[in-house]
């Protein structure tokens, strides 16, 4: 094992530094009120527990992906009917698929893992809420003992690439990649369209030295998260083939052992019965009309 050489007096002293610095404010604080990171919490917790109507229910089976849409408004309902398992799922705006969840900004704008009232964010140049979670069951877990929170935006899904490195050169055809590329082809969708993912019900942290690690999922029969549509939304599911993540592991025989700890999700579309209460702020994409400094000399060049 490489060891890394001595601290010299140098780095002893920018050591010394760094220790005395004040504990930082969060980068991405809301700046009043009107601001888009400010959710009516009011108002969404009114939608949350409004009367509502079943439009879609479908189980998802294990090891498995399925994409529906949902139209602006909707509530969207995933849960564990029967315990333990993690799900990875994608949004899209239905009507343009380039705008897509972004899940590195939105870890910047709320935090590594998210709860009620957080916002799922697409990517650029489009930058607006497709989703806010407007319920958790699984909001009291906070940070455990090993600094694990659940609803990952830590990770990304898991895939048969870095399976087929890290195993020996083994092939695996339904990691959560796989299944979320079969499930949107039938919306024209392929490969390139999926993307990083919020991984629900997945307990996650960083170590000591920084390093990703996962706990096992500590949903009961019945939790649920759920999400109100900001914008008419494609979203697509998998059930992880690591299941509850208790027995996790890279190769074909941790496939088949992880088989063990798998369980479908459930997946429910509602429309609230009072669609007057949607009256809500909606969710438009980011006013930026400039053009990156391009057909005009900037101030440096002139
Ligand atoms: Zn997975």
């Amino acid at each position: 094992m490489p060891t890394n050489p001595p601290l010299s007096e140098a780095d002893l002293a920018r050591l010394g530094s760094r220790r005395q610095r004040p504990p930082p404010v969060p980068a991405y604080l809301p700046t009043g009120p009107n601001s888009p990171l400010t959710v009516n919490k009011g108002l969404y917790s009114k939608i949350q527990s409004a009367p509502r109507v079943l439009e879609q229910s479908f189980t998802l089976p294990i090891r498995s992906g399925k994409a529906w849409t949902a139209a602006a408004g909707s509530i969207i309902r995933i849960s564990t009917p029967k315990g333990p398992q993690v799900g990875d799922l994608n949004i899209w705006s239905q009507h343009n698929p380039s705008e897509r969840f972004w899940a590195s900004r939105t870890r910047q704008l709320h935090s590594t893992h998210l709860s009620t009232h957080d916002r799922l964010w697409s990517c650029l140049p489009y930058m607006r809420p497709l989703l806010t979670i407007i319920s958790d069951s699984l909001s009291w877990y906070g940070s455990d003992s090993n600094g694990g929170r659940v609803h990952d935006l830590l990770g990304t899904r898991c895939d048969p690439y870095i399976n087929h490195l890290l195993s020996g050169g083994q092939s695996y055809d339904y990691h959560c990649h796989s299944n979320l590329v079969r499930a949107v082809r039938e919306f024209g969708l392929e490969e390139r369209d999926v993307h990083d993912v919020i991984n629900l019900f997945q307990v996650t942290g960083l170590d000591e030295k920084g390093k990703y690690c996962m706990s096992p999922c500590p949903a009961k029969e019945g939790d649920s998260i759920e999400f109100l549509a900001e914008t008419d939304v494609l979203m697509a599911l998998s059930t992880c083939p690591g299941g509850d993540l208790s027995l996790w592991g890279f190769g074909a025989d941790s496939e088949k052992e992880m088989e063990k700890c798998c369980r479908p999700l459930k997946v429910e579309v509602f429309r609230l019965e009072d669609g007057g209460l949607l009256e809500w702020e909606g969710s438009e994409v980011a006013g930026y009309k400039g053009n990156h400094g391009l057909g005009a000399v900037s101030k440096n060049e002139a």
